[in-house]
């Protein structure tokens, strides 16, 4: 097992590698920004670094920072949680020139799934259902261009090859507007992203997000914890996350199950990763690979058993899964609320201390959080500040705990978007199952 780990990122996923490394019998090591030497990680870990000040590109993103902090503490491996340097392929590889092991998949992976253009053509020569689409690059020719759209039929997305964070897309109802389109998103590309690359897929209208988590080690196994759907979004961000995903069956469940095993299996997958979906009309369609760990995981931990960060050091240190396929079954439901410390209907972000802070609890409740009382959140960085997770034998039941929760939970002296989450677990729609990705911001009134 390994001997000693660095925690590169923050907050609640801080926390949570920590305690699977904990429970594993692993030496530590907080590499924390100036603004987070409060953080909870940083007082339970063995030893911490600070590696610069608060502003993330000085300190999470600083690769040179994040590896001697390493360095400095004789450790032998680095975790990148999610967010940050997570998906970096460079970083990746730096870490492993630098003789330490990467918690994540081989760089060369991490590019391969980077480039959208790339992941949906590895993913489509795997066997993987994707979007209708160019299938490549655009080009600049008008005439081809305006054949393309026609075949996969208005209304067409153009989303940006480097794209990520759900930016860099634009939809075209009508050829009238196409190629105005393609040049605006190219040029917003290249000033975002640093890649001028776009392509083009079918707008689906009424998809909901559905996602496949996989876990693959180095000895050629791979196994599938299941999916998960995370149709609740505001602006392409999860609210609330839940497995199953609602009104799946079994054989459909199986089907993009095997099928993106098979794909990892193809691409010498390792470690954890997600296989993001839009779906329709009972149709899976491919739209990006995560290749780290998600925020959402607990709910599949919940209903699995199964401890995916724990699995992720495990095929770090070069054993085999601790899991067979056959092993993994999936007990009842699980939902999580993303808590985030914002106004819970004009969404402004509020960071500030937290004068009085009670969690909830009983059966079935899990809250993931780095928050403590007198904990003052900084401004620096993303809103979130811990989840609430419910799970229970049925839906419903995972439903009524979360409600339960969630008139528990007191969080204050800052704003929280606690109402918000209060409100939709009291949703029809939502308490029905299976609504769109539209929904939630259709509900919001927002276009
Ligand atoms: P990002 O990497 O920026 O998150 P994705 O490709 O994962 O980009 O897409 C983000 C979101 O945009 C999806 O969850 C969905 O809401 C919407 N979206 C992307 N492609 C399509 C499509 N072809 N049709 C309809 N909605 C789409």
């Amino acid at each position: 097992m390994l001997d000693k780990v660095v925690i590169a990122n923050r907050g609640e996923i801080a926390l949570r590698i920590l305690r699977a490394c904990k429970e594993l019998g692993i030496k530590t090591v907080a590499a924390y920004a100036e603004a987070d030497r409060d953080q909870k990680h940083v007082f339970l870990s063995d030893e911490a670094v600070c590696i610069g000040p608060a502003s993330a590109i000085d300190s999470y993103l600083n690769i040179p920072a994040v590896i001697s902090a390493a360095e400095v503490t004789d450790a032998v491996a680095i975790h990148p949680g999610y967010g940050f340097l997570s998906e970096n392929a460079d970083f990746a590889e730096r870490v492993e020139q630098s003789g330490f092991i990467f918690i994540g998949p081989k760089a060369e992976t991490i590019r391969l799934m980077g480039d959208k253009v790339s992941a949906i053509q590895a993913m489509k020569k795997a066997g993987i259902p994707c979007v209708p689409g160019s299938g490549g690059a655009l080009g600049n020719d008008p005439v081809k261009l305006k054949n393309i759209a026609k075949e996969i039929g208005y209304p067409v997305i153009i989303k940006a090859a480097g794209g990520g964070g759900g930016r860099g897309m634009r939809v075209v109802h009508s050829e009238a507007s196409l190629l105005k389109s393609i040049t605006l998103t190219r040029t917003e590309a290249a000033a975002t992203f640093g890649n001028d690359m776009v392509y083009m897929e079918k707008f689906l209208a009424h998809p909901r997000h559905v996602e496949i988590q996989i876990m693959a080690d180095e000895h050629g196994h791979v196994i599938c914890l299941g999916e998960r759907d995370c149709s609740l979004q505001r602006r392409h961000q999860k609210v609330i996350e839940e497995a199953p995903a609602p009104g799946l069956d079994d054989a459909t469940r199986k089907k993009i199950g095997e099928r993106c095993v098979a794909a990892c299996k193809k691409i010498a997958y390792r470690g954890a990763g997600t296989f993001e979906f839009l779906y329709e009309d009972g149709e899976f369609y491919f739209i990006e690979m995560n290749t780290r760990i998600q925020v959402e995981h607990p709910v599949t931990e919940m209903i699995t058993g199964v401890d995916i960060v724990k699995e992720q050091l495990h095929i770090a240190s070069g054993q085999p899964l601790h899991y067979k396929q056959s092993d993994i079954t999936i007990r009842g439901h699980a939902i999580e609320c993303r808590i985030n410390a914002e106004d819970a209907e004009t969404f402004m972000p509020s960071p500030g201390t937290i004068e009085h802070y009670h969690p909830p609890g009983g059966f079935g409740i899990r809250v993931d959080t780095h928050v403590y009382q007198g904990y003052k959140v900084p401004p620096h960085y993303d809103s979130m500040i811990g989840k609430l997770i419910a799970h229970a034998e049925t839906r419903e039941l995972a439903l009524a705990r979360l409600s339960m929760a969630l008139s528990e939970i007191l969080i204050d002296g800052i704003k929280t978007n606690i109402p918000l989450h209060q409100k939709l677990v009291k949703d029809t729609a939502f308490m029905k199952g299976g609504v769109d990705i539209h929904y939630l911001e259709s509900k919001l009134g927002i276009k």
